[in-house]
């Protein structure tokens, strides 16, 4: 085993949906990997495939075309049955803890369905050792074993939601847009319990969000998404440091500066939105861009290395 492979390889997942007006792309061509133990933020506006990518991946959506390697193995074609067993070690964290929580469940039932299902343990007092543990390793207090949702707060059900897609040790985790229904306060206290849990497990996590703020300092790479696809692709530090799509550096405006003397100059974007229903082989952000060139009109741009571990796919930085 190489134990240098990411954990994740994505290569050109596809997922298109068949609709009266034709096949919407909502997910096209998409293409990158995820080392052992990191995050990658993925980031994009509403409609941008984000989420479809996410559940692509664990299969609870078939994907239309491409494959994922998990820790070396292709999960695109097992059985069901086979791909039940392994979600065992890919878990989702989602973005609504209240609609996501089955409101007659109890706050236990919750936390140790899955390993119920799972035939994890074999005795239920085992289940509930395993369940109080687990309510202490995301922060809820032992009162709470019996309570229901609805008696909790926002960030008290995203710590079930936690508990729960950790109950079955995974080794990565969807999150898909964990904090965005949270008070901002609440949203740190997540976001560092999520950290502390990486450190101590060793997880690894894509973690799905429209708020590029949320990631700069929780991720280690970063993917911006348009349109159903990945237009950009670099550590972190180097996204925010050296944007080079113009859709990258239109959303990186849109984040307010702490110092209020000096805010970064917002770039609007304009225009039309291209349809994702049979879209033409040419850039899907055109329509939008104050760069477009006929070129960029009349053919597609395809994602390169343009320095080392970072990815563009845009024309102004194709060479010939
Ligand atoms: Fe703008 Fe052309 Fe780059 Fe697309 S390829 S983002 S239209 S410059």
């Amino acid at each position: 085993m190489n134990d240098n492979r990411p954990l994740l390889e994505v290569q050109n997942l596809k997922k298109y949906f068949k609709t009266k007006r034709g096949m919407l792309h909502a997910v096209d061509d998409v293409t990158f990997t995820i080392g052992k133990g990191k995050t990658l933020g993925v980031v994009g506006e509403s409609g941008c495939g984000k989420s479809t990518t996410g559940r692509a991946i664990l299969r609870l959506i078939e994907p239309t075309g491409g494959c994922v390697l998990f820790d070396g193995e292709d999960i695109s074609r097992l059985s069901n049955a086979k791909m039940r067993a392994k979600r065992r070690e890919m878990q989702i964290i989602f973005q609504d803890p209240f609609s996501s929580l089955d409101p007659r469940m109890s706050v236990s039932q919750i936390i140790e369905e899955p390993m119920r299902l799972h035939g994890m343990y074999k005795s239920s007092h085992e289940r509930e050792t395993q369940t109080l543990k687990l309510m202490d390793t995301v922060g809820l207090a032992r009162r709470l074993y019996n309570t229901y949702p609805h008696e909790l707060d926002g960030g008290r059900r995203q710590r079930i939601g936690i508990a729960r897609a950790l109950s079955l040790n995974p080794k990565f985790i969807v999150c898909d847009e964990p904090v965005s229904a949270l008070d901002v306060s609440i949203q740190a206290q997540i976001l560092n319990l999520m950290k502390d849990l990486q450190a101590e497990l060793g997880l690894t996590y894509m973690f799905i969000t429209h708020d590029l703020s949320v990631v700069h300092h929780f991720s280690d790479d970063i993917a911006v998404m348009y349109l159903g696809k990945l237009i950009e692709k670099a550590p972190a530090a180097k996204l925010f440091e050296n944007p080079m799509h113009p859709y990258t550096k239109a959303l990186l405006s849109a984040i307010p500066s702490p110092n209020l003397d000096k805010q970064n100059e917002r770039i609007l974007i304009k225009g039309e939105i291209t349809s994702p229903i049979n879209p033409d082989a040419v850039c899907r952000f055109a329509k939008r861009c104050p760069y477009a060139s006929d070129q960029c009109r009349q053919c597609e741009p395809t994602l390169i290395e343009k320095e080392k571990d970072h990815f563009i796919s845009c024309f102004l930085h194709q060479d010939g």
